[in-house]
């Protein structure tokens, strides 16, 4: 039978047709009056969504390039950054600041388990000379969504930077509130854009270290960002992704028009739906069965069953493309995506796809008991009449 394509995966996620045809309209200069009147606005919404007075700088690379960016403008060589591992992100920018020269105190954590806060304290406390200290908001290889409100506590005497990179626009995050100097983010997740963009949020206290830092940079400078977006109209250093940017500035309207705090209770939803089909299917979650997780959520292959072949199956056979584990849990767990453009009915679909791709590999459950608790959530709540 003939399936329609379903992007469940934590990145890229699908966009709304609107976004998607507006990256089909002719291409405007980035030095004109119209690209600056469309910039301006996004620089505005994007404010609303990371929840922060400070400057956004949108670069032309993916959320790894814009981390990099953060790397390169906060710090000199030798500088010391607590970096929080519970995944392959945090692992990530364990890697990259060892790339370029950071002494890095590494907070460990099996994948799938939330950073201890008062661990983070603990070695902020033991390490008087810490610059920085790193942790990703939903830590996108377990579904495991850290507890940053009180990292930036732990943290507050050092720069702040989180990976928001799946989080942003998905899982509650108050930049500024929160103390968070600096928050990382990509276009192709929560914020329902295309790849192509990075964002850098970077407080006062953020540009302070970055006029201090040696850390050779060219591309992503952020005294050229700052002044080329002080021109008026602001603009961007160089050339931009622009057809990005016009589609990015349509996503965002439709996340402010929704309104960000009924968002966030939409991916509450979500994942609490997700997490209830799953079980209700009689598998096992990776991860804590909280609704923090509201971005990405992950479950154990069932024993006897092959991984790559299940997600395989659930694309080919089903049309719905989910995300098999990473690093060490490849072929061990598998990841349902639903940040971004996602809604009560892509759930249900996934469910019911995962239930008829088990039964299809001899897998014993009886069909529709994960659809039904999934149904379950969205009844109870009133999200769907
Ligand atoms: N951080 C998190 C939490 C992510 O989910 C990802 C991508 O999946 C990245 C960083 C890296 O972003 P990119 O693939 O856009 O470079």
């Amino acid at each position: 039978m003939m399936n329609k394509y379903r992007l469940m995966s934590p990145g890229p996620t699908p966009v709304p047709p609107e976004v998607s045809a507006a990256g089909a309209l002719p291409i405007i200069h980035h030095r004109t009056p119209e690209f600056g009147e469309v910039f301006t606005r996004v620089n505005e919404n994007l404010q609303r969504v990371f929840l922060t007075e400070a400057d956004i700088f949108t670069f032309s690379a993916s959320g790894t390039g814009a981390f990099e960016a953060a790397v390169q403008n906060l710090f000199s060589p030798g500088d010391k950054m607590l970096v929080v591992n519970n995944g392959n992100f945090g692992e990530r920018w364990v890697k990259m600041g060892r790339a370029f020269g950071l002494e890095i105190v590494e907070l460990k954590y099996d994948w799938g388990v939330k950073a201890d806060n008062d661990e983070v304290a603990e070695a902020v406390a033991s390490n008087p000379d810490l610059k920085a200290a790193a942790c990703v908001l939903s830590e996108t290889s377990t579904g495991t969504v850290n507890d940053i409100k009180g990292f930036a506590e732990a943290t507050r005497d050092v720069i702040t930077i989180v990976d928001a990179v799946s989080g942003l626009g998905a899982c509650e995050l108050r930049t500024d509130e929160w103390g968070v100097d600096v928050v990382v983010a990509g276009s192709q997740k929560a914020l329902m854009t295309p790849p192509g963009l990075g964002f850098v949020s970077v407080s006062e206290r953020a540009m302070a270290a970055h006029e201090e830092s040696t850390m050779p940079r060219y591309y992503f400078d952020f005294t050229a960002a700052k002044k080329a977006y002080a021109k008026n109209p602001p603009q961007t250093p160089w050339t931009p992704a622009v057809s990005v940017i016009i589609q990015l500035d349509l996503a965002v309207q439709q996340i402010l028009s929704e309104g960000l705090e009924n968002v966030f209770e939409r991916h509450v939803l979500l994942g609490r739906a997700a997490r209830e089909g799953i079980k209700g299917m009689g598998l096992t979650l990776f991860g804590p069965d909280e609704d923090m997780n509201s971005a990405v959520t992950a479950a154990y292959v069932p024993e006897g069953i092959d991984g790559k072949a299940f997600v395989g199956g659930l694309f080919r056979e089903h049309g719905i493309q989910v995300a098999g584990g990473q690093g060490p849990q490849e072929g061990k767990i598998f990841r349902i995506g639903h940040c971004g453009y996602f809604d009560a009915y892509d759930i249900i679909a996934t469910i019911a796809a995962a239930e008829l791709a088990l039964e299809a590999q001899g897998f014993d459950l009886e069909l529709g008991k994960g659809v039904g608790a999934a149904q379950r959530v969205f009844s109870k709540s009133g999200a769907v009449a």
